[in-house]
C-alpha cells in the first residue's frame, strides 16, 4: 500500500483504538524519544524549555538528513503533532538519525508514528536510517511492541503531569552531550 499523507494529515480518518484519544495520549515523537532517554529531559521539553534549537548535535543531525536524502520529499506533519522525515510509495515511513547512541529511543519514536497512523487507518512499516553508519533498521508494529509503546505513553502522561522535574540522571558521560546539560548541572 502506498503511503498517502497530506501535508497536514487531513484526509485520513481516525478509526483506531478510542482509548488512544480518550486518555489524552497525544504526544510528539520527540516526547516519546525523550521518555526513553531521560524523564527529566521529557519534563523540561514538555514545559516548553526547548534547548534543541541551539544544540550543535541537532544541527548536525539536520545537515546529515538534508544531504543524505536530498531528493526525497521532506517532513510530513500529521495533525501538527508528529513529523515524519519522509514517506515512500511502498508503504514505508522513514526516520533519519545521526548516531545509534539511543537507538531504542529512535525505535520507540518510529513505533509511535506507526501506532499514530494506525489509529487513522493507515498500516505502514518504518525504516530507521543511520546514513553515517550506512545502517538501516526496519521497525514494525507488533502486538508486543504496541503493548510496550502504550506503557511508555502512560509513563509520559505521568511524567508531564508532575509539578517538579525528575532528578538529573547523573550519568555525566551521557549528559555532557545533552542540550539540557546546563539546566541540570549548572
Ligand atoms: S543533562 Fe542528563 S539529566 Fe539533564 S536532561 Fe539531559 S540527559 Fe537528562
Amino acid at each position: 500500500m502506498a503511503v498517502k499523507l497530506t501535508g497536514d494529515g487531513s484526509g485520513v480518518q481516525s478509526t483506531g483504538d478510542p482509548s488512544f484519544y480518550a486518555l489524552g495520549l497525544y504526544y510528539t515523537g520527540t516526547q516519546v524519544n525523550y521518555a526513553v532517554v531521560c524523564e527529566r529531559k521529557l519534563w523540561l521539553f514538555s514545559r516548553h524549555m526547548e534547548m534543541e534549537k541551539t544544540s550543535d548535535a541537532v544541527l548536525l543531525g539536520r545537515l546529515i538528513h538534508e544531504h543524505a536524502f536530498a531528493r526525497e520529499k521532506k517532513e510530513v506533519a500529521v495533525d501538527n503533532r508528529i513529523v515524519i522525515d519522509f514517506s515512500t510509495r511502498d508503504g514505508v515511513i522513514h526516520e533519519v538519525k545521526r548516531s545509534r547512541s539511543v537507538e531504542e529511543a529512535h525505535r520507540m519514536q518510529l513505533l509511535y508514528y506507526l501506532y499514530y497512523l494506525k489509529q487513522k487507518g493507515l498500516e505502514v512499516r518504518g525504516l530507521l536510517h543511520y546514513p553515517r553508519l550506512r545502517r538501516k533498521v526496519e521497525v514494525r508494529l507488533t502486538a508486543e511492541s504496541e503493548r510496550k509503546l502504550r506503557r511508555l505513553l502512560q509513563q509520559i502522561q505521568q511524567v508531564v503531569r508532575r509539578e517538579k522535574p525528575p532528578q538529573p540522571l547523573r550519568k555525566l558521560s551521557f549528559c555532557k552531550k545533552c542540550s539540557y546539560y546546563e539546566l541540570c548541572y549548572a
